[in-house]
């Protein structure tokens, strides 16, 4: 899969489990989170998008491991998840949001031919050979997973459980400005706090 189809199923994956695990829409820092943590695999290779923002991890992932190694198995979701729970920050981690994304990751790769190798380091790579990467089936994929994200948001509006939801019902603007403000501060507060836990 391409990074613009891993945003886009990430940001599925995230809205659809938050309202069948949390039983509420995500906010935009959450749905934007997942989109993030979608990319995240893909740090093993310098020419990926993330991979091209920082090739001072990039390409050391990309020489140790090879590209589509340990940061597409689920050694690396259980190292993630055990660094969340161990490096507890002074906010709760968006941990929900970072696992679906990179775990849909994983997901949408092992979808395509190339397959990935799950149970790394056994380096047998599963794959359910479904659609080729970057291909007419992938984009249609992509449109699919937005046409979903734009399902939930219309039936959320109209469920009078959504309260963050309620500007949007009157002004799309509105709505905007206030997931803007709110989202950007809770994503700020956790780069603080990612930056501390690392150093
Ligand atoms: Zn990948």
């Amino acid at each position: 899969m391409i990074a613009k189809t891993h945003i886009a199923f990430a940001s599925l994956l995230m809205v659809g489990c938050s309202v069948g695990i949390l039983g509420r829409m995500p906010h935009i820092y959450e749905v934007a989170i997942a989109g993030a943590a979608g990319l995240l695999p893909d740090l093993d290779h310098p020419k990926s998008t993330l991979g091209r923002i920082v090739p001072y991890i990039s390409i050391p992932l990309a020489k140790l491991f090879g590209h589509r190694g340990i940061t597409h198995s689920l050694l690396m979701v259980g190292l993630v998840i055990w660094f969340l729970l161990t490096h507890p920050g002074e906010r709760e981690w968006p941990v929900l949001p970072l696992v679906i994304g990179y775990l849909s990751h994983i997901l949408g790769d092992l979808l395509t031919p190339s397959g990935v190798p799950l149970l790394w380091p056994v380096r047998k790579k599963f794959s359910l050979n479904l659609f080729k990467a970057n291909g007419p089936m992938e984009n249609l994929i992509f449109l699919a997973c937005w046409a979903g994200v734009l399902y939930f948001i219309w039936v959320a509006m109209h469920r009078p459980g959504e309260t963050w939801l309620q500007p949007l019902r009157e002004s799309l603007w509105q709505w905007g400005q206030a997931q803007v403000i709110y989202s950007s501060g809770r994503l700020a507060e956790w780069v603080v706090t990612l930056v501390r836990a690392l150093a």
